[in-house]
């Protein structure tokens, strides 16, 4: 493809396979600057000139899963498990709302017992209490990220929060090949997953109210361009409301490490053209910039910003509880307490012509619009 004919590809407001698959594998640092401007000049104008922050409260690093490529799936007996308390975790929440936080985001390893359901209720109930303010009148936004439960399960959070019009949740369905998803989540004898049981899980959440958000990681291996340009298409047949995506890292914890890893330069930018190629495709819609980007480049997430995302995910967990929770090597921030992420960030987001949406909750323009 010579630049012109890339030109005539950007240009355009709808997609064949083919292109899906020409953008995603340009390598050229002009083309990939061509994708990277139309992907933030298309964020400009249908998201607005904002960056929200959802901060991450990574509240338990106990999982009933093995997610082969997870640092802190079940089998990992090297790992100390925690869990945060209720108080530890509405004080982080409270923080973020003082700090102008418009939503944060609560994430767990996958638990379905009572006293953990019921745990996450009264969390919910205390954040909405603590955090109401004439600012955030409904109180701090929130997003669920506690992986695969059932319809009643996500109903009785959505109800607890207090806010259930705000309420979102993430869960990525990792990847749509269907072969790939199982070589992923297939350890015998431990809540195995299943890809039908995820999309089902979203359909659920979606029908429990919620604001829905998903997403992939890219350079698994054996995955192909194909796959990637699968993955953009079931983001649309599901039609989310959020992207959360990132690079496959690996992770001396999980089941895969003798599959290897991409190169990181080559893994970086495959990253940031499916970040810019899902933006085009699927237009109004939020995307995050994992902080696995940034597990490969210090200004992961500000490229991530350049190349269509719209949110930031700022780790709010306390330093001491951070080291449980690496999902992979290399995780930014491990010694950084909440503060120190959240003042060194604005001046990178406002480095590549963002403002933070302070106080926003920043929901998703295509909910808004349903
Ligand atoms: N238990 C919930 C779930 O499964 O959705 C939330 C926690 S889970 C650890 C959050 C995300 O971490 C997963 O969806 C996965 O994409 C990502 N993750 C885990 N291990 C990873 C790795 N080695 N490289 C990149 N991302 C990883």
């Amino acid at each position: 493809m010579n630049r012109t004919q890339l030109a005539g590809i950007l240009s355009q407001t709808t997609f064949s396979d083919e292109d899906i698959v020409q953008l995603l594998g340009l390598t050229d640092l002009e083309d990939c600057r061509m994708l990277k401007d139309e992907a933030f000049r298309r964020t400009t104008e249908l998201m607005g000139p904002y960056v929200y922050y959802r901060g991450l409260i990574e509240l338990s690093n106990i999982c009933t899963a093995n997610c082969r490529y997870c640092g802190i799936r079940k089998a990992n007996h090297a790992v100390k498990r925690y869990t945060m308390t209720k108080e530890e975790i509405v004080e982080q929440a409270v923080w973020a709302a003082r700090q102008g936080y418009g939503s944060v985001c609560l994430q767990s390893g996958e638990r379905h017992d009572e006293k953990f359901i019921e745990f996450i209720c009264e969390c919910l109930r205390e954040i909405h209490e603590k955090t109401k303010s004439p600012l955030l009148p409904n109180g701090v936004g929130v997003t669920l990220s506690l992986g695969d439960q059932t319809e009643e399960v996500y109903r009785r959070w959505a109800k607890a929060c207090g806010n259930p019009e705000s309420i979102r949740y993430l869960a990525r369905f990792e990847t749509s090949n269907p072969e790939l998803f199982h070589m992923l989540h297939s350890t015998p004898g431990t809540n195995e997953k299943n890809l039908e049981h995820r999309f089902e899980c979203l359909r659920a959440l979606r029908r429990a109210g919620y604001q829905v958000g998903t997403g992939v990681m890219i350079g698994i291996p054996g995955q192909t361009l194909e796959d990637l340009c699968r993955d953009i298409r079931t983001f649309q047949k599901l039609d989310v409301d959020m992207i959360g995506m990132g690079p496959y890292l690996r992770s001396e914890g999980n089941d895969l490490e003798a599959l290897g890893q991409m190169e990181p330069k080559a893994l970086m930018q495959l990253a940031l053209n499916m970040i810019a190629v899902t933006r085009l495709v699927l237009g109004p819609v939020n995307i995050a910039a994992a902080t696995a980007l940034q597990a490969i480049r210090d200004d992961g997430r500000e490229l991530g910003i350049e190349y269509g995302c719209n949110v930031v995910m700022p780790n709010l967990s306390p330093q001491r509880f951070r080291k449980g929770y690496q999902l992979y090597d290399n995780k930014p921030c491990l010694e950084d307490e909440p503060t120190h992420c959240a003042s060194c960030l604005e001046s990178r987001i406002q480095s590549r012509g963002r403002e933070v949406g302070w106080n926003m909750s920043g929901s998703s323009r295509r909910y808004l619009r349903r």
